[in-house]
């Protein structure tokens, strides 16, 4: 996914340079005078975390750029993880009135990018804590959701700790989202300024249900956050699955992110990618940027279905993958133990209803990358009522656990995407506080 409006099409990517360059000061004023300045804006109402965009652009605009950014980060603290990676083409900036009048949005994205980095470069924390509470709360998951619940309680005057199963906290936005949204450190860069306000204990490397159970923080903590995001994946059930050469796509995205060897060997290999969502196109792209010689995505519906925008389907074609659609994998072919080509059968719709023709296409390949999508990981949640696979919650964010919220990907309050997990764990945030206080 991306807020890559503006990104230079063509130009091919690498894992180290950013997809779309930062403005400078006078493009940010030039962009910031496009704003219209709407009454009751329509690109906030897009924004899951109602940023006030044009707040924050005016004050872009009178030079006041680090007011900018505060307005921007009390809204959504990782606005700047946002500004990167967001959708804006299907969000604010697909809801902006000048699309419209010009067929093209003010950049949300861009001037936000801009902001935040001028107020990081400061090293600036504008946030303070309340007195304190006395109240201890534990977060588990140190993603989008875990962290922005996290700052939020510790703004509340709560103390927070936060138990994190990997070694580094940030969640997808250190081992998912694209290399070439995220250069320069970004996710740890903000994860330091996120902890820099104080109240909120780290702990990396301590898993829910191996390190500690819900149970012991029920009793320890005065409430609990879930953040577990979906750590497991889903398989293709196809035979051929387990060769040597067939990965996870969030495996490789997570090495080439860690810029570990991936487990399995890219350069020079053609790849398969199984899959039409954003990750799918991440794994391509990458794929590329490490030496793939030739990528094709293969995706059982056609494109209008894909997980993946229009304008991500675009930059993985202008990087030169090649998109094939209405194709369902049915056996991963093996010479000697290795992938040798994928065997995928073409799809149609009947009645509405996706069927095989049983007719079948062989793709040459040497790697095949699984990206059909992620699930819950099992164990840890005992007692916790599940809905349709993810963690049951009701408008507050409440489990059916007393005490105990949820939110992000391991709930299904949105779409799954890094700003919702921020909105629901800054929700979350003041649903405990009330809980806390009542
Ligand atoms: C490859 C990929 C690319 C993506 N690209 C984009 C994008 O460009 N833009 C966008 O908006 N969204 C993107 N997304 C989606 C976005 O990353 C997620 O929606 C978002 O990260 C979810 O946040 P979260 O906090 O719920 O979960 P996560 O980010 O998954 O964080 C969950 C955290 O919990 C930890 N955890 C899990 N289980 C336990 C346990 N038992 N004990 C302790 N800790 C645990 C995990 O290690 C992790 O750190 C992408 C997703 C993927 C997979
Ligand atoms: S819709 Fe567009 S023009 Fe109107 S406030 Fe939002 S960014 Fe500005």
């Amino acid at each position: 996914m991306s807020g890559v409006n503006g990104a230079a099409h063509g130009a091919s990517l690498s894992l180290d340079h950013d997809l779309v360059s930062p403005f400078t000061a006078l493009q940010a004023m030039a962009e910031s005078s496009r704003c219209l300045y709407c009454y009751e804006a329509a690109c906030v109402t897009a924004c899951p975390t109602s940023i006030d965009i044009p707040g924050f652009i005016r004050k872009i605009g009178t030079g006041n750029v680090k007011g900018a950014a505060r307005t921007i980060l009390d809204a959504n603290i990782m606005g700047g993880t946002c500004a990167r990676a967001c959708p804006t083409e299907v969000l604010c900036e697909q809801a902006c009135v000048r699309n419209k009048a010009e067929g093209e949005p003010v950049l949300i994205g861009r001037l936000q990018r801009y902001a935040t980095d001028v107020l990081f470069k400061a090293g600036v924390q504008p946030f303070t804590r309340q007195a304190p509470t006395g109240k201890r709360v534990a977060v588990v998951g140190a993603g989008p959701a875990g962290l922005a619940c996290a700052h939020r309680l510790a703004m509340l005057g709560h103390e927070v700790t936060v138990f994190e199963a990997r070694a580094k906290a940030g969640g997808l936005n250190e081992y998912g989202l694209a290399a070439y949204k995220m250069v320069d450190n970004f996710a740890q860069r903000e994860v330091d300024f996120i902890l820099s306000l104080g109240g909120i204990t780290l702990k990396t490397g301590a898993a829910l249900g191996r390190d500690v159970t819900l149970a012991e923080l029920r009793q320890d903590f005065d409430a609990v956050f879930l953040g577990l995001g979906l750590a497991s994946t889903n398989t293709l059930g196809v035979v051929g699955e387990n060769l040597a050469g067939v990965a996870d796509a969030v495996d490789v995205i997570a090495a080439l992110r860690q810029k570990s060897a991936p487990p399995v060997a890219l350069a020079g290999r053609r790849v398969v990618v199984i899959g039409g969502g954003n990750t799918a196109v991440d794994a391509a792209i990458q794929s590329l940027c490490a030496g793939a010689e030739e990528v094709t995505i293969a995706y059982r519906r056609g494109t209008a279905e894909m997980g993946a925008t229009g304008h991500e389907q675009d930059l993985a074609r202008t990087q030169g993958v090649v998109l094939r659609t209405w194709l369902a994998p049915r056996e991963i072919l093996d010479i000697g133990g290795a992938v040798s080509g994928v065997t995928l059968e073409r799809m149609a719709l009947e009645a509405g209803r996706l069927v095989g023709t049983g007719e079948s296409v062989t793709i040459r390949c040497d790697v095949v990358l699984k990206a059909v999508g992620q699930k819950m990981a099992p164990g840890g949640l005992d007692g916790l009522a599940l809905a349709s696979g993810r963690i049951q919650v009701d408008a507050t964010l409440a489990t059916s656990l007393p005490g105990v919220y949820a939110g992000g990907d391991c709930v299904k309050s949105g779409e799954d995407l890094t700003v919702q997990s921020v909105a629901d764990g800054k929700a979350a945030a003041f649903a405990i506080d009330a809980y806390l206080k009542a």
